[in-house]
């Protein structure tokens, strides 16, 4: 995933946007001393985004100093480019800014404008760009007197305090290595106890489920603030596709009303069903078992970019992927510095993966394909300071598993890993994965509609219809996901997000050809058709000119179609 927040702030950019250019006329030749103001302000502003950029860096823990320089020293940086940009901005005009500025340069001073309240804010650890360590404490959850934004701390703390240290006979593992175990481990008795490891984690974000237990305090916290003062992620992501919620609602139906038709209709036990659905992660694991570690995996990501046109070890990306205390509880890539051009030079973009792989297995292995996939795409944005920042969470997300998908494809796992599983086993298993994370996003979708609801009944009703799961609402079994309580409704990103990721893959290969085992015109050919905006391009229309047509769920239930069907 990317850092929360960031529909939030590509929208009001896009708010501020759609604002100016309705009052500006055509561009006309600006004012030389104008436009140099401007572009001498996005130096500064660039140099802003930078010092948060190292800034949440070190806060993360991957070093304590960078370009010899240590925290307190970016900080003052920071402080001194921010003054500088409000000194500027406040020099131009607040409301016409057509009669001495291009089009171009008016986007990119409401852009600067926006992000003093953003991602720019007086302090740089208020950033709504920023992925932190936790700063609250997981205990707080329970006290009925916390705001929203305490609750939220509180509850993202939950994720690194109980849900990284699960005890599982006898030692502790993390949730994602619990979550890749739940999908290998032979013996259902062991299963179950897996699964119940759990409870401490459920029971911290979802009480007994009482009526004002934290989480559903926190969904009504966010409904409310997405009704009053800003559209949840799932509004950002109908307004990328052109649709209404109730037809998303609809999309995501369909999507998983296509999964049940496919999937035997014999009931499984929740702690059962990652192991059941997905046998090719097994097969896949066990292939693997020789070799499997973060070095390991990070090989075969650096073989698979490489052989897609894109030399991960030479972009200068940057890995922190063992566990460690303190650290976010999340799987995430972020920028260090966004790249520009400097003495005439391009300066490329440095970026980061952030994830705590105790475990490794098919399950992480596609996650660290995914934020590669966010990696490259901060590496291929080529555009002025104001437009460089990755675009919205929605189209970002699904563009991270263009690759990722590639993970369970028996032809890919030949290749890089040595032996492969069959291709409905492989189909299977990515599937299963996909419909989880699009009855997350229906689940998110419900609950912000209906804050009042019981969740542990919207999770069973959902759960028992679609994926045939037997129903037991007593325990609290969706709070598995970080992005439930930090940023209610982000699930989306990645349950509609198959939607396009099924679009681009379908057009990518009918364009140059499979790239399922690599393809040497595949990075290249996405940079230029895909990536190389930043924001300077709202996803409705990039992903329209791209397609040639409106996205439409049919790749992706098509490709859902080809496991046979099953006589219910
Ligand atoms: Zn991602």
């Amino acid at each position: 995933m990317l850092p929360p927040a960031r529909s939030l702030r590509i929208l009001l950019v896009l708010l501020v946007t759609c604002c100016l250019s309705s009052r500006l006329l055509p561009d006309s030749a600006p004012a030389p001393d104008a436009q140099t103001r401007v572009a001498q302000l996005e130096q500064i502003y660039a140099d802003a985004v930078d010092a948060i950029g190292v800034i949440s860096t070190i806060d993360s823990g991957l070093f304590s100093t960078y370009r010899e320089k240590d925290r307190a020293a970016w900080k003052r940086l920071y402080t001194e480019k921010r003054a500088q940009l409000v000194a500027g901005l406040s020099t131009l005009p607040t409301e016409d800014l057509s009669p001495s500025l291009s089009q171009a340069d008016a986007r990119v001073v409401g852009i600067m404008r926006n992000a003093l309240q953003s991602t720019l804010p007086e302090d740089p650890n208020a950033s709504s760009g920023a992925i932190g360590p936790p700063s609250g404490s997981c205990k707080n959850a329970s006290r009925k007197d916390l705001d929203a934004a305490a609750l939220q701390h509180a509850l993202y703390s939950c994720f690194g305090e109980v849900g990284n240290n699960l005890s599982f006979e006898g030692k502790r593992v993390t949730r994602d290595s619990a979550i890749a175990m739940l999908g290998q481990i032979d013996d259902p008795q062991r299963r179950k106890a897996l699964f119940l490891a759990f409870v401490p984690l459920w029971e911290t974000i979802n009480g007994k489920d009482e009526p004002d237990s934290p989480y559903r305090r926190r969904i009504k916290f966010a409904a409310a603030h997405d009704l009053t003062i800003h559209a949840s992620p799932i509004d950002a992501a109908a307004k990328d596709l052109g649709l209404t919620t109730d037809e998303v609602e609809q999309w995501l139906e369909k999507i998983l009303d296509t999964w049940r038709q496919v999937t035997p209709n014999q009931p499984v036990e929740p702690w059962d069903y990652r192991y059941v659905a997905g046998g090719g992660d097994r097969g896949a694991d066990r292939a693997l078992a020789s070799t499997l570690s973060p070095e390991s995996m990070l090989a075969m990501n650096y073989a698979y970019y490489h052989d897609l046109g894109a030399d991960l070890k030479n972009l200068g990306i940057l890995y922190d992927l063992e566990p460690r205390p303190g650290k976010a509880p999340i799987t995430y890539t972020d920028y260090v510095t966004m790249g520009r051009i400097e003495n005439g030079a391009w300066q490329p973009t440095v970026s980061r993966v952030s994830a705590s792989f105790g475990q490794s297995g098919l399950y992480v292995l596609n996650m660290l394909v995914h934020e590669n996939g966010h990696a490259v795409h901060y590496e291929a944005i080529h555009n002025r300071p104001a437009f460089m920042d990755i675009g919205d969470d929605f189209f970002c997300e699904a563009f991270a598993d263009v690759t990722s998908w590639n993970v369970y494809d028996p032809a890919w796992q030949r290749k890089y890993m040595g032996r492969e599983v069959s291709e409905s086993a492989g189909l299977r298993s990515q599937y299963t994965m996909v419909t989880l994370e699009a009855t997350w996003a229906l689940f998110e979708l419900r609950m912000l509609h209906h804050p009042e609801a019981d969740p542990n009944l919207v999770w069973t009703e959902i759960t028992s219809h679609s994926l045939h799961i037997i129903p037991h609402p007593e325990y609290s079994w969706w709070a598995q996901r970080v992005q439930l309580v930090d940023t209610p409704g982000f699930m989306i990103n990645y349950g509609l997000g198959a939607v396009v990721t099924a679009e681009l893959r379908q057009h990518i290969r009918q364009q140059i050809g499979p790239f399922n085992t690599g393809n040497p015109q595949w990075y290249p050919f996405v940079s230029s058709h895909l990536l190389q905006y930043g924001t300077e391009r709202e996803t409705l229309g990039l992903l329209r000119d791209f397609l040639g047509r409106p996205v439409s769920p049919d790749a992706l239930v098509n490709d859902i179609r080809r496991l046979s069907p099953v006589p219910h």
